[in-house]
């Protein structure tokens, strides 16, 4: 079968592996229907993530059909269409109890980091009974992909850590896949407003199609303040400020936004230290959360998407044929000058 592999910093290969074999009585081999490539892909390109081996198979995110079981997987059978999720869990230790699958004992972000991953044409599933989901009868399964990684992300790091209640202002800064997943979800509990920060004027424009109420372009916190003044009356800022980046000048972009009583949500991964200002951020009550996703959210998440709640169609931007995942990789790694957003690989 053909796998897209890490081949060292910079670089990505397409390689002939063996089929994978069940190991273990709890894992599924999928056939893979569609993958997509998240920033994460990208962040191992550029060497950020250490831990991942030279010829490793990327990707944590797709769909694909059941193949073959193991003796002790009960949800699915051979022929079922699923989600992957991009985390593993084990859905029994302490942490998976506590809903915290990224921390789970013997799994959390192991897919296309520690163990093969999405991006070939099969793959081997670990805990398929908790890291699998039916896909819903009817559902358009391009819009789906989002549903593995970046959507669950939005909401759980995002926009529940940050707290997002009905009325609240809403800031969002990056809009890219993330930050807008995050504006898809933030809008199920009716804020007052979403206002996004951005450096690129395509991916503003997005936003707007995916509900903001107002977006701003700025690229370092004292141009996002200046920009925003109208929203520095009441609170002296936002309610919740969402960082989907992952640079320091935009968490120092986040704390010049976050109004008195207010949260930082930070989701972006940041590879170096950030600076920040509790001088500042201690009299003004400021509550800042990080975490990786955990992925537990996304059997709610599909409820509401076969509910007509939630429409991420707008995130999808490309198509390739698995054939040209290393092309995928091109137009993706070139988001600003392409307008990728996710591309749809299958
Ligand atoms: P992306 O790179 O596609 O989007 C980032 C956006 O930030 C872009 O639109 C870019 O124009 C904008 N930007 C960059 N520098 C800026 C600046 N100085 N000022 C204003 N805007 C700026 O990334 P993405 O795929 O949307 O992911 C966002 C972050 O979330 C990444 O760091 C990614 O690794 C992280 N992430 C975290 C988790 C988690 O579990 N916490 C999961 C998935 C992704
Ligand atoms: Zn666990």
């Amino acid at each position: 079968m053909k796998a897209l592999t890490f081949d060292g910093v910079g670089k990505v290969k397409v390689v002939d592996k063996d089929k994978p074999k069940l190991e273990l009585p709890n894992q599924a081999v999928l056939k893979l229907v569609r993958t997509t490539i998240c920033g994460s892909d990208l962040h191992i390109l550029q060497g950020h993530v250490p831990t991942v081996e030279q010829g490793r198979t990327l990707g944590h995110e797709g769909i694909g059909v059941v193949e073959e079981v193991g003796a002790e997987v009960k949800n699915f059978k051979k022929g079922d269409r699923v989600l992957i999720a991009c985390i593993t869990s084990c859905a029994t230790c302490s942490f998976c109890k506590k809903s915290l699958y990224d921390a789970c004992k013997t799994g959390g972000w192991r897919l296309g980091h520690l163990h093969d991953g999405t991006q070939a044409e099969y793959i081997l599933m670990p805990y398929a009974d908790s890291c699998l989901y039916p896909i819903p009868e009817g559902a358009d399964e391009r819009s789906l992909l989002v549903y593995s990684d970046i959507l669950p992300t939005g909401l759980e790091v995002g926009v529940l850590r940050g707290h997002v209640t009905p009325g609240c202002t809403v800031a969002i800064v990056g809009a890219g896949p993330v930050g807008l997943a995050a504006a898809i979800c933030a809008q199920l509990y009716s804020p007052g407003a979403i206002v996004f920060f951005d450096k690129d004027e395509f991916r503003l424009e997005v936003a707007k199609k995916v509900g903001a109420t107002e977006c701003y372009k700025a690229s370092d916190a004292k141009e996002a303040r200046e920009v925003s003044k109208k929203w520095f009356s009441d609170k002296d800022g936002f309610d919740v400020v969402i960082e989907a980046v992952g640079v320091p000048e935009t968490f120092l972009m986040c704390q010049e936004l976050v109004g008195i009583g207010g949260n930082i949500a930070n989701v972006g991964v940041h590879g170096t230290k950030v600076d920040l200002h509790i001088d500042k951020l201690w009299p003004r009550s400021t509550t800042i959360s990080m975490a990786l996703v955990s992925s537990h959210t996304i059997p709610m998440l599909l409820d509401l998407m076969k509910a007509g709640k939630l429409d991420t169609s707008p995130l999808i931007t490309h198509d390739f044929k698995f054939d040209e995942i290393e092309k995928a990789y091109d137009v993706f790694g070139r988001a600003a000058e392409t307008k990728a957003l996710k591309v749809n690989i299958e």
